[in-house]
């Protein structure tokens, strides 16, 4: 055989490989591919692109692409055929929406490109851009919701920012000039941890907020931020990841967050507020006994845990009643308020003083022997002796009794300890009043329950 024989069959040989490979390319491909006559007659079609038009046939054989798409895209034969160009796109992306998913999940948006090729043949991409629209959409609506909120809240005390992956300040609405003081200048390009709750301990924990946000989904903490006329303002601040598919975000450095602040001072002193009247006795100023079984409570679990000490001293004013019988119940609440005052100053700061009922105090100290206790006690006790309170020019003497108790063997919970000081100041009382006495074991304990109760 010839040369010039051969060379034919060989390019007979390579036009075919190069078809096989193209016909596999296309049976493979992520999207739907078919090529039509000029009139949408099918000639070639891969599996997906019969697949995704499959439920548009409604039973009808799938020879041709206009027909099988008339419901859906009725103008796409007319479009095709007036089309003046010799080749070019038809349309690009054209959306589609199928009433009714493949599924049964909904509505279904095809996405299609067409595509003439010449004067005979049309080439069709046909892509399920379901998904994409939705994702879309729901920019759109962030978009305008966040677009909404820093328009519609720069007269009130919000500070929306924008943060990347490493929690640089991306954008920012006005708000945060009424709020921090901050430009855009100074704050652009920079952390955010400036603006965030203890901002200067640093990046560490301005990173741990984000991994937070992207762990739980958001962050959110209270705290002093400062402004640059060196005023602070107590906010809250709330940190969400920016990212409609999170597993996707979490994978690159596209991330993205939200940061909101809030300017709730007032917020905080009703609550401050709130919580200064719960724990506290309004004629004293002192912990009342609410507090005070808070605080005894946490004491005695670490005292059994560590075996620390912990002292209890009761004490009761003696002859009260007298006093307000004889100088009026305003100068008994005067005298009340010196008593408070005399406790406040001769207790340490680690010692929990409360009002534990009408004239009855209570001082729980945390690490004090029973021989400390009743030292600090009888310093109190001596002091009212000798310093009366004068009440409208009149000079008021009032005097304590005092009952001292210490955790150890015996006691399970504070009530047995308020029991045993409650007992000893019983003791005292019986004695002559005036007095500091210890719990011992030969006493008697006395039927008075110690939980919360009424003051008697
Ligand atoms: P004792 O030495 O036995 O304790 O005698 P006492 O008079 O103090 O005892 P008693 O329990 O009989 O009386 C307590 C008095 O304390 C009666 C009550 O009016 C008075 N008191 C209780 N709470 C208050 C208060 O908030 N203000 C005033 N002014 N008096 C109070
Ligand atoms: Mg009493
Ligand atoms: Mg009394």
């Amino acid at each position: 055989m010839s040369a010039a024989a051969v060379a034919p069959q060989q390019d007979l040989e390579d036009e075919s490989l190069l078809h096989e490979a193209l016909l596999q390319f296309l049976y493979l491909a992520p999207i739907g591919l078919t090529q039509t006559s000029i009139d949408g007659e099918i000639s070639l079609i891969n599996p997906l692109c019969a697949e995704l038009l499959m439920p548009l046939l409604r039973g009808a054989e799938l020879n041709n692409l206009f027909d099988a798409l008339s419901s859906v895209a009725p103008d796409l034969a007319h479009r095709a055929r007036t089309y003046a160009p010799a080749h070019g796109k038809i349309c690009e992306g054209l959306e589609i929406h199928v009433s009714g998913g493949m599924d049964g999940k909904g509505a279904q948006i095809l996405g299609l490109t067409l595509l003439k090729l010449d004067d005979t043949r049309l080439m069709a991409v046909l892509d399920d851009i379901t998904q994409v629209v939705q994702r879309e959409r729901e920019l759109r609506h962030t978009q305008a919701w966040i677009q909404s909120i820093s328009t519609g809240l720069l007269d009130v005390s919000y500070a929306l920012m924008s943060l990347d992956a490493e929690g640089r300040v991306q954008g920012w609405n006005p708000g945060i000039r009424n709020l921090t003081g901050s430009e855009a200048e100074a704050t652009v390009g920079h952390s955010y941890a400036n603006f965030y709750p203890g901002g200067d301990t640093g990046g560490t924990r301005a990173a741990e907020r984000l991994q937070e946000a992207d762990r739980t989904g958001w962050s959110l903490e209270e705290g002093w931020v400062r402004r640059t006329d060196g005023e602070r303002f107590w906010a809250s601040c709330l940190i969400a990841p920016v990212s409609l598919d999170r597993a996707e975000a979490a994978s690159t450095a596209e991330r993205m967050y939200s940061l909101v602040i809030r300017d709730i001072s007032e917020h905080r002193e009703a609550n401050e507020a709130l919580r200064r009247s719960i724990w506290t006795d309004h004629l004293t100023g002192l912990a009342n006994r609410r507090a005070f079984f808070e605080a005894a409570g946490t004491a005695m679990q670490r005292c059994a845990r560590s075996r620390l000490l912990l002292s209890v001293v009761l004490f009761d004013a003696d002859r009260f009643k007298a006093v307000n019988d004889t100088h009026g119940h305003a100068a008994g609440d005067a005298a009340l308020r010196h008593l408070a005052a005399g406790l406040l100053a001769t207790f340490g700061p680690d010692d929990v003083v409360a009002r534990y009922g009408g004239e009855e105090f209570v001082v729980l100290m945390p690490g004090a022997t029973a021989q400390v206790a009743h030292a600090v006690a009888e310093r109190f006790r001596a002091h009212m002796a000798s310093h009366p309170v004068t009440v409208d020019g009149v000079s008021l003497r009032c005097t304590v009794s005092a009952g001292v108790a210490s955790a150890g063997k015996g006691v399970a919970d504070i009530d047995v300890l308020l029991q045993r000081a409650d007992t000893a100041l019983y003791a005292a009382k019986a004695v002559g009043r005036d007095q500091v006495v210890d719990w011992n074991e030969a006493m008697v304990l006395r039927g008075r329950a110690a939980a919360p109760r009424a003051p008697r």
